[in-house]
């Protein structure tokens, strides 16, 4: 008898559960269908809170909102109207090449009276404004800044990044426009849908420095959502693998969990991707899902075939008042949030140690276009020149030529930089080990460096122990690590001029220095150094262009070899690097 009443109340209670599974997924089927339709109806809309973002896609790809800049062709066109880029450019040759900066802010200025494109006469103001600091007028520089600051935050570039938001920075080092500043940061938070991710890190870049902590918050939140969307628009073709399933489909995806489904686009033959927060879908007026828990890991009752890999948590209503199982269920609950508490905590550390690396990411994003862009404008300035002007001088051609050369050299050790990384973070990367002479990997990279060193006026003194015995070594990254050393010793020497390399052993090591007698490195920093991307955060080094990977890369060969890498260092007095590499080969 017993057993019998006991199945029967199994069987209600897992009827009473498929109940509420179905009662719950067709409620949330329901709001989520509602605002399809509305989105359909009126696509212009952004629909709800609950939209993170309507994509469109084309064959299979997923094309982000701020991917699409229809105004960047418009804005290409502008500044490349014949009268203004010739302006433009004969500024750039003054500012650059000739080093007249009188003669570049006039035709800086001419090129802004050549157009009457607000876009196009903040871009040139951007560039008045450098050469007009440079040539010690940073008051005037100053005013064109502000003219660029408070033109409409609609002017963008190429790239969809609001020419305003270049302006500002150098303003607020020199205490100006702080209020201003912080309007802009508000009006675009109030419609930031369409930025760029990159617009994002300096509008929050902004907001930091001002302190506004209400604004960083939601920056930072919505650079997580830009880069939770670039996941997904990686993943898409995996994800729409999915949609097999009976009509309408939800697909689970990421963490925050967001909803995402095709529709058709009105007046397109390209369907729609709107992606929702799934949180926001059980909340509202409307309680009656508030209870329920929504995942795309194990935890709960599949949701059905309209959301695959969809599952909920619904709290079950009170069922007997046996003490026993009371009792028990208590202990399992107590269990499940202290489990579910320390889950958190290991998210909550993933996800800052996530956040920490793609702000680092989004560093070295900024580095290395930097990085790519300055060589590749003294390149094309360069070549121009020598186009323009048929009988110039054999010794200025010799001197241009060798500037062409000295760039494409550094842009070459660069993109080596940036290539050797991807390889050892793939793990990759691998070692030809020989027995090699380290004084001659050390002429070589002097000999590398002769050039760029002579042009920035530095003395590098080598003194290399010749009579050291052959190391096991591989020669190429043994020189790349030199040669790194080397370009951050210039890099960093502030005023001082005296360079040195040193190559000698020491008990069963060979040591090889670079010392410098530049800005330092101060105490704190030193470990850092040699973490990916890091660079230091002084406001000289913002000066100093840089990607935060050479010294990573230092690191990463040296050990590969058995060896190791330290700094010794004082602020303001200058870095000793030390790279010791065992004479024999240990392993
Ligand atoms: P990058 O120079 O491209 O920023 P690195 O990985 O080579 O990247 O260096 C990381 C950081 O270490 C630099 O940004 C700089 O702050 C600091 N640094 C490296 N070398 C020196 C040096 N010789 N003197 C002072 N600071 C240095």
């Amino acid at each position: 008898m017993i057993g019998q009443e006991r199945q029967l109340q199994a069987k209600r209670a897992s009827e009473e559960r498929q109940r509420r599974v179905a009662q719950v997924s067709q409620e949330l089927l329901s709001r989520l269908e509602r605002i399809k339709l509305d989105l359909a109806v009126a696509p212009a809309k952004r629909g709800p809170e609950a939209v993170v973002f309507v994509g469109s896609v084309h064959d299979g790809h997923l094309l982000l909102p701020w991917d699409a800049n229809p105004n960047a062709q418009q804005f290409l066109q502008w500044i490349g109207d014949s009268r203004f880029a010739n302006k433009m450019r004969q500024a750039e040759h003054e500012e650059m090449i000739a080093g007249k900066l009188d003669d570049a802010v006039r035709f800086y200025r001419e090129a802004l009276g050549s157009t009457s494109q607000p876009a196009a006469q903040a871009y040139a103001r951007l560039s008045l404004a450098r050469t007009l600091r440079k040539m010690g007028k940073p008051k005037d520089g100053y005013l064109e800044y502000k003219q660029v600051l408070d033109s409409s935050p609609d002017l963008a570039d190429e790239h969809g990044i609001p020419l305003a938001l270049y302006a500002a920075p150098p303003l607020l080092d020199a205490g100006l426009q702080q209020k201003e500043v912080l309007a802009l940061i508000a009006a675009h938070l109030n419609k930031s849908e369409r930025l760029p991710p990159a617009a994002l890190y300096l509008l929050r870049d902004l907001a930091a420095r001002l302190a506004a902590g209400d604004a960083v918050g939601k920056l930072t939140n919505q650079i997580q959502d830009r880069e939770q969307a670039e996941a997904l628009q990686r993943d898409f073709s995996r994800l729409l693998l999915l949609t097999q399933g009976q009509e309408p489909v939800w697909m689970a995806y990421g963490e925050p969990l967001w909803l995402v489904s095709l529709a058709p686009q009105a007046g397109s033959t390209n369907a729609m991707a709107i992606v929702v927060r799934a949180r926001e879908m059980l909340t509202g007026r409307d309680s009656s899902l508030d209870q329920v828990e929504l995942a795309s890991g194990k935890a709960g009752e599949p949701l059905g075939e309209h959301f695959p890999g969809l599952r909920a948590t619904i709290p079950a209503g009170v069922e007997g008042d046996d003490t026993f199982r009371r009792t028990f269920l208590l202990i399992a609950l107590s269990l499940v949030v202290t489990l579910t508490l320390f889950a958190g905590y290991l998210l909550l550390r993933d996800v800052r140690r996530e956040l920490r690396l793609a702000e680092m990411r989004s560093q070295f994003v900024s580095g290395v276009s930097h990085e790519l862009k300055t060589p590749l404008t003294a390149i094309r300035v360069f070549a121009e020149s020598m186009r323009l002007d048929d009988d110039m001088e054999r010794q200025t051609q010799r001197e241009y030529l060798d500037s062409i050369l000295q760039e494409s050299e550094r842009l070459g050790r660069l993109v080596d930089n940036v290539l050797d990384f991807a390889k050892i973070e793939h793990g990759r990367k691998s070692y030809q080990i020989r027995r090699i002479s380290l004084a001659e990997a050390a002429d070589a990279a002097a000999r590398i460096m002769r050039y760029p060193l002579e042009q920035a006026g530095f003395h590098l003194e080598v003194v290399l122990d010749r009579a050291l015995l052959p190391v096991p070594a591989d020669r190429d990254a043994i020189e790349q690590a030199i040669l790194n050393l080397l370009n951050n010793a210039i890099k960093y020497s502030g005023e001082s001029r005296e360079i040195a390399l040193r190559l000698f052993g020491d008990g069963g090591d060979a040591v090889i220095q670079v010392i410098d007698h530049g800005v330092g490195i101060p105490r704190e920093e030193q470990a850092r150094i040699f973490e990916r991307f890091y660079r230091v955060p002084s406001e000289e080094n913002q000066r100093i262009s840089g990607a935060g990977l050479g010294l990573t890369l230092v690191e990463h060969i040296v050990k590969a070899h058995g060896g190791s890498v330290g700094v010794d260092s004082n602020p303001g007095e200058g870095s000793t690097f030390t790279i010791r590499l065992p004479l024999e080969n240990k392993s």
